[in-house]
């Protein structure tokens, strides 16, 4: 079974998005900010990150940045969900997101960009990468 890892700092939309995966499926852990995510991700090995942006203590683009300077998990896939982007923004590129949602995300989106995402599994994210 593949894990997801989501790291969210609202509980209410934390709790629908870990049942919305683990109805399909998926084995979820989830972490409440940045730096809880990032121990997590060296820590279990997750098959694909999901990512909220404004979170405390670490937010998402330094994760997403951390975790692609990290040795061992660098090449996870990861999608970011967010309320704060506009589509196209250079900026989750850059970061090498594989992936950005935006929220409100109905969940068959949400559960397919998700598959995509575990579909890929690890990859080098030297170059753009989007699903
Ligand atoms: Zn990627």
């Amino acid at each position: 079974m593949a894990t997801l890892l989501i790291a969210e700092d609202d509980e209410d939309i934390a709790i629908v998005l870990v049942r919305v995966c683990k109805r399909a499926g998926l084995d979820v852990l989830r972490a409440p900010d940045g730096q809880a995510a990032l121990e997590m991700i060296v820590e279990k090995h997750p098959d694909a990150l999901l990512t909220d942006l404004g979170m405390p203590r670490m937010d998402g683009w330094e994760l997403i940045r951390k975790v692609r300077e990290h040795p061992e998990v660098g090449d996870i896939p990861v999608a970011i969900l967010t309320g704060q982007l506009a589509p196209g923004d250079p900026r989750a590129a850059e970061a090498a997101a594989c992936a950005v949602l935006l929220k409100p995300c109905p969940n068959d989106q949400l559960l397919a960009t998700i598959q995509k995402l575990l579909d890929n599994g690890p990859h080098e994210h030297d170059q753009r990468c989007e699903v």
